[in-house]
Order: structure tokens, then sequence, then C-alpha cells
């Protein structure tokens, strides 16, 4: 298997020079290629479409407040044609959560699978809470969208002591989803087998590397308090933050990282450890 590191959705928030003085954060997707050619996404970012009518597929607040990078060439689509990739090649996408720059690019991709969480896909569904009811965008999904909808904990295998599930049976023992619930009700991370190694995308489980790689300096507390503001759970996000600090510290053959560090995506991207 080969691993690529792409970023999908650079933004450049509103108030960014409060994030610690990283200018834009990025959209850590990977592409995992099989032996067979096969590609296995996990997240999307943004696609093509929703960069062609910003406003009508992710909406005005979206737009406004995070102001994504609208280069066509950024989309997971266009990077895997430039690695010499037809769309149909994605045979299966794997998402972290729905969010708009983490599901934003399944329309690009059609005929793939698509695997999130169960409780994730019941909360678009239901829409419970205002904060629900504002995230979601799913025009960004085609009405045909085959799901693949994963959560039993019966069939969970244990994951140096998180429980996870397997999702894929050509990659049994190299891609496990693990449940971090909190940012959203059925918020996923995807450890994903890289030799002798282990890589674990948590998704937005944190915001800032700080928060698990404490010797990267703490996270600014603007973006302490943005992390508070969109999660659904503020208890299990904090909860989170402790777990994977802790794995990270008593694990280094795993790498611990989220979706929209740059700091972690240029040391990954550049083949270093954080
Ligand atoms: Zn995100």
């Amino acid at each position: 298997m080969t691993l690529h590191h792409l970023d999908c959705c650079t933004m450049c928030p509103l108030g960014r020079r409060f994030i610690n003085n990283q200018q834009h954060l990025v959209g850590h997707v990977l592409a995992l290629e099989t032996a067979a050619g096969d590609v296995v996404l996990v997240d999307t970012g943004i696609g093509t479409l929703a960069m062609a009518e910003p406003q009508r597929l992710m909406g005005r607040q979206f737009t406004t407040v995070f102001r994504p990078n609208r280069d066509p060439a950024r989309t997971a689509l266009r990077q895997l044609e430039a690695l010499g990739h037809a769309p149909a090649d994605v045979r299966h996408i794997v998402l972290t959560h729905l969010d708009i720059d983490h599901a934003g690019g399944l329309r690009d991709f059609p005929t793939a699978t698509v695997h999130v969480s169960a409780r994730e896909l019941a909360a678009v569904r239901d829409r419970g809470t205002f904060n629900e009811r504002q995230r979601y965008r799913p025009i960004l999904w085609e009405d045909g969208t085959q799901w693949a909808p994963f959560g039993n904990e019966a069939d969970g295998v244990d994951w140096f002591g998180f429980t996870g599930t397997r999702l894929l049976p050509d990659m049994a023992d190299e891609l496990i989803a693990i449940p971090f619930s909190g940012h959203t009700r059925g918020h996923t991370a995807f450890a994903i087998r890289d030799g002798d190694r282990w890589l674990l995308h948590t998704g937005d489980a944190y915001f800032h590397t700080g928060t698990v790689h404490p010797h990267l300096g703490p996270p600014s507390r603007y973006l302490r308090i943005f992390e508070r503001g969109v999660a659904v759970n503020r208890r299990a996000v904090k909860e989170n933050h402790v777990r994977l600090t802790e794995l990270a510290a008593g694990h280094p053959d795993v790498t611990v990282f989220c979706a929209h560090d740059p700091v972690e995506f240029a040391r990954l991207r550049a083949g270093q450890q954080i």
C-alpha cells in the first residue's frame, strides 16, 4: 500500500492571526493506494462542485468564516488525477464525520462506497440540536450515495486499548475505525498501518498539534474557545484529548494527527515525524 498526504481544503479563517500565528488551516486527506491500483480515501476535503458554487453548496456561514481556497487543483479529484487515477479508482471513502470540510468532495466520486458511522448518519437524519441543524449540508452528497454505515461494537477489535471496527475485508489488518464522539455525534478516527508503524487520523478530535503533542506548544485561547463552541459534547472532547495525548506519548510507533493542523501536515507530507 502506498500512502499520500493531501491537503484538500486549505482555509484562511477570519481571525486566523489568533490561531498561534498559523496563517491557514489544512484539510488533511489520506489517499491509500492498494496493490491492485484501487484507492481508499480517508475524508474528501471539499470538491469541485462545492468550489464552483460555494454559497449554494457550502452555505454563506461556512464560506464567510472559514474562507476555503477555491482552486480546483486542490481537490482530491484533481490531486488523484495528477497521480494517474480516474475517479472510479476510488472504491471506498471512509469519513471521520460529515462536516462540509470533510465530506464536501463526495460528489466527485459517485461510484465509491462511503463508510461513515451509523451514529453520524443518524445525526444528519435527526438534526436533534441547533448545532446539528446548522452544520450538515446534505446537498453535498448524491441521493444515490452508497452508504455503508458501521458501528456494531460486537465485532470490535482491540487497538492499543481502544475498541475499533474493521471496515474492509481486503484491509482488515490495515484500516480500523475507532469511535471518537465529541466533535460530532458519530465522529470517528481511523488507524492505518504504514509498514511497521501506525497512523491515526483523528479528524477533528483536536485542532492544534500542541493539544496532543505538548512539545509543540499549547493551542491559543481563541482556538480552544472555537473547539468547544463547535462540539456537540465538550466533556467527550476533553476526554478524547487526554486519551490521545497518552497514546501519542506512550507509543512512539503510532503517529497521531488531526485534520486541520498545518504543522502536522507539512511534517507528514515531508516524510518526517511530528
Ligand atoms: Zn473539520
